[in-house]
């Protein structure tokens, strides 16, 4: 991408997280569908149902749980806490209610962050059916001592989870999966980022040539990837390559977390990538932590899908607070995380292995046009140091990737130095 596409799609995906940040997400419900439905605008989305009481795998998916209002009025009928103030003000999931109740018994259902006075923490209770409500330490502090009323008009019933699914075919069946989390209210960076970094990445594929097929889901935590992977035994055996987007719109540096399997396609790809892109990176180890790749790497599925980032969950103060808002994502950060996925893409879609038809000794590269450098006459720029690394390593051991990892250089660099020497004749292209 240039650099003026990737700035438009830096403020489009930062647009875009503006545009879901007020909607009331949850792992069910009205929000999770309006924010699908808000993405079949940018992307070709199918937006799945599937009902409560539906066993998956060992879980069963929850009733739907929808919010209407939810406020704390103090002994003189002052509105103290308002669910229309800010999302994260309710327990997620939280139980409806209507009492009057002492300050003190009161306390035993307020969450706030003594540490960080002035956010609002983010709290859920899916599967323990309980009620509260978050607030900013210091609004907690004030409230005097008298009865309080409290309202909370929710509901839980049988309705279904819903997911959104984008699909864009190639010209194989091999696939990649690329998963974000949209379960999370008003949080940019957990969920808003990786979702509209998912929305825009889709879009960039769905005009570029493929061989490979891509497949986007949009669902919420946990309950959603297990959902998918319980009802598509036989897609996953498809699944090539993956990742899950998540906290992808932070200032921190881009962060990867592997695979299970460790050195899998995409583990090097992306590892390539961060490795040449000549700023700071982190790549992480797998753990059975973090965000739906624990059910893709769970032992009996352990798919190939690594975790892109920026700052990792729990690292940064921010994180499930109402500081997690739409100043803390940044356009340029968004972009460049894009930028990142996309160029990790380009080795899954052009990776190959070619042999050097003529290695006893080099050949004299200025009988092939191919001294001096530049490669002018094609579009493509090749660099003679690529060229060397390309003819010495070509000797049917290694592929594309193996090469750019060995000489350092970018994958790119590498790619348009075996083309040039391709069409020189200079090599010859294995099957895969
Ligand atoms: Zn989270």
């Amino acid at each position: 991408m240039y650099l003026t596409d990737l700035e438009d799609a830096g403020r489009g995906m930062h647009s875009l997280a503006a545009e879901l940040y007020p909607l009331c997400r949850s792992i069910t419900g009205a929000g999770a569908r309006s924010t699908l439905q808000r993405l079949s605008e940018d992307i070709p989305l199918e937006i799945h149902e599937v009902r409560s009481g539906t066993q998956v795998f060992d879980w069963i998916i929850p009733q739907e749980w929808n919010i209407r209002e939810a406020w704390i009025k103090d002994p003189k009928g002052h509105t103290v806490v308002n669910f229309t103030n800010h999302n994260l003000h309710i327990v997620g999931y939280s139980m409806p209610v209507r009492c009057i109740i002492p300050l003190a018994e009161l306390k035993t259902r307020l969450f706030s962050l003594p540490e960080q006075p002035d956010l609002i923490p983010y709290r859920t209770s899916y599967y323990n059916k309980t009620w509260g409500f978050c607030l900013p330490h210091r609004d907690l502090e004030r409230l005097e001592e008298g009865e309080y009323e409290v309202c909370i008009d929710a509901t839980h019933s049988d309705g279904s989870l819903t997911y959104g699914e984008c699909y864009i075919p190639g010209t194989t069946d091999d696939e990649v999966l690329i998963s974000c989390h949209i379960c999370h209210p008003s949080l940019a960076n957990d969920n808003l980022a990786g979702i509209a970094v998912g929305v825009a990445l889709a879009r960039q594929l769905a005009c570029r040539a493929r061989r490979l097929t891509y497949r986007f889901l949009f669902i919420p935590g946990a309950i959603g990837s297990i959902t998918w992977l319980a009802l598509h035994p036989t897609v996953i055996a498809r699944i090539k390559h993956g990742l899950v987007l998540t906290c992808a719109g932070d200032a921190g540096p881009v962060t990867y977390k592997k695979s299970r399997i460790g050195n899998a396609f995409i583990d090097r790809a992306m590892g390539h990538v961060l490795k040449t892109c000549g700023a700071e990176y982190r790549i992480e180890e797998f753990e059975p932590y973090g965000y739906d790749e624990r059910q893709y790497c769970s032992p009996g599925i352990n798919l190939p899908v690594g975790c892109l980032m920026r700052s990792p969950h729990g690292t940064f103060p921010e994180y499930h607070t109402s500081a997690d808002n739409l100043e803390f994502i940044k356009p340029h950060c968004l972009a460049d995380t894009l930028s990142k996925a996309l160029a990790a893409f380009d080795i899954l879609e052009h990776n190959t292995k070619y042999v050097n038809i003529k290695p006893m000794c080099e050949p004299k590269l200025g009988n092939y046009g191919l001294y001096g450098g530049g490669g002018g006459q094609r579009n493509c720029h090749f660099d003679e140091l690529a060229l060397l690394w390309v003819l010495n390593l070509s000797d049917g051991g290694n592929d594309l990737l193996a090469i750019a990892e060995r000489s350092g250089m970018p994958f790119c660099k590498i790619q348009c130095a075996a083309a040039a020497l391709d069409q020189a004749g200079l090599l010859r292209r294995e099957p895969s």
